[in-house]
């Protein structure tokens, strides 16, 4: 049951998260379960370290790029 409205959760889902280092943006997946109602995403254990050591690793520059580009379309739709 979700904390925040009582709303059913959607267990052990795998949601896509990007962390972002000044211009740098790594993809993680990352399990949570997920308010049926609401939308609200909770963390399982560990994924908030597993995403402080994907920062770590954006910053020391020791993550590979991916195949593809990241397009910013932020202007453009706004
Ligand atoms: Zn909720």
């Amino acid at each position: 049951m979700c904390p925040r409205c009582g709303g059913d959760l959607d267990r052990g889902r795998y949601v896509e998260r990007s962390v972002r280092e000044e211009n740098d943006v790594a993809m993680v997946t990352v399990q949570a379960d997920i308010c049926r109602r609401c939308g609200e995403t909770f963390l399982y254990p560990g994924m908030v370290d597993l995403l402080s050591r994907t920062r770590d690793l954006l910053r020391a520059g020791e993550a590979a790029p991916a195949v593809g580009r990241v397009f910013d379309l932020r202007d453009e739709v706004a």
